[in-house]
C-alpha cells in the first residue's frame, strides 16, 4: 500500500496531474475537493448560505455521501444520486470553501477519506491531506503555480465545460478562495512541514506529468514495485 498526498491551491494542476499519475501507477485517485463541493451543493440547493453555520451543521444528518470507484474513476453519490458536473459550477467553489471552514463538516468527511486510504493505494488531492488526513504519507507534495497560470487554467477549464465566465471573475474568485482556504483556523491549506514544494508554472501538462512521474519513481523506488 502506498499513500501520496497532493495539496495546494485551486488551478495548480493537482487534479489532472494526480489522475495521470494514478493511471501510470495503477493506484486510486481520490479527489477530496469533490466531497466538500458535494456538501456545498446540498447547502446551496436547500437555499442556505454557507455562512449560516448552524443551518449547515443541521443539514449534515440528511447528507449521505458515498464514494465509488467505477472503471478507475471516482464517482460521488449524494443520497444515492451522482451530482456529476453540478459540483463544478463556479458558485459551488465558494460554497465548498465556505462549508469547509466549519469543523463539523470537516469531521463529517474525515473518516470517509481516511477509510479510502486504508483500503487502497492512493494519490489523494486536497488542502489538508499531508497535514491532517494522511500525516504519514509516503510522499507529500504541495503544488503551486503563479496566480495568473492558475486562473488561466481554471478559466479555460470552465469555458470548455460551457460555463459563462470571464477571466476577471475567475481570477477574483480564485484569490478570494485561496485567502479563505489558507487563512482559516481549522486545517488551513498550507504545506505540511515535510511536504516538497512543486511549482509547475510554465510547464505543459505532458512536461509536468513526465517530471512528476520521474520524481515519484526516484523518491518511492522499490515501494512502487510492490503495489
Ligand atoms: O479542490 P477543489 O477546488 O475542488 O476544492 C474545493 C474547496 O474545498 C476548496 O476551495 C477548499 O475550501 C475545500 N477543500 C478542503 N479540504 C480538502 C479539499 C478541498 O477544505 N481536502
Amino acid at each position: 500500500m502506498i499513500q501520496i498526498a497532493i495539496d495546494g491551491p485551486g488551478g495548480a494542476g493537482k487534479t489532472t496531474l494526480s489522475k495521470g499519475i494514478a493511471k501510470k501507477l495503477g493506484i486510486v485517485y481520490v479527489d477530496t475537493g469533490a466531497m466538500y463541493r458535494t456538501v456545498g451543493l446540498y447547502v446551496r440547493d436547500h437555499g442556505y448560505s454557507y455562512e449560516d453555520t448552524s443551518a449547515v451543521v443541521s443539514l449534515l444528518p440528511e447528507i449521505h455521501i458515498e464514494v465509488r470507484f467505477e472503471d478507475g474513476v471516482q464517482n460521488i453519490y449524494l443520497n444515492g444520486v451522482n451530482p456529476g458536473e453540478r459540483i463544478r459550477e463556479p458558485e459551488i467553489s465558494m460554497y465548498a470553501s465556505g462549508v469547509s471552514k466549519i469543523p463539523e463538516v470537516r469531521a463529517f468527511l474525515l473518516e470517509t477519506q481516511k477509510d479510502i486510504a486504508r483500503k487502497n493505494s492512493v494519490i489523494m488531492d486536497g488542502r489538508d491531506i499531508g497535514t491532517v488526513i494522511l500525516p504519514d504519507a509516503d510522499l507529500k507534495l504541495f503544488m503551486t503555480a503563479s496566480p495568473e497560470t492558475r486562473a488561466k487554467r481554471r478559466y479555460l477549464e470552465l469555458i470548455e465545460k460551457g460555463q459563462n465566465v470571464t477571466f476577471e471573475q475567475v481570477m477574483e474568485e480564485m484569490v478570494a478562495r485561496d485567502a479563505q482556504d489558507a487563512g482559516r483556523e481549522i486545517a488551513p491549506a498550507i504545506p505540511a512541514d515535510d511536504a516538497i514544494m512543486y511549482d509547475n508554472s510554465g510547464l505543459t501538462f505532458e512536461e509536468s506529468l513526465d517530471a512528476l512521474y520521474a520524481f515519484i519513481q526516484e523518491k518511492l523506488g522499490d515501494k512502487l514495485n510492490n503495489l
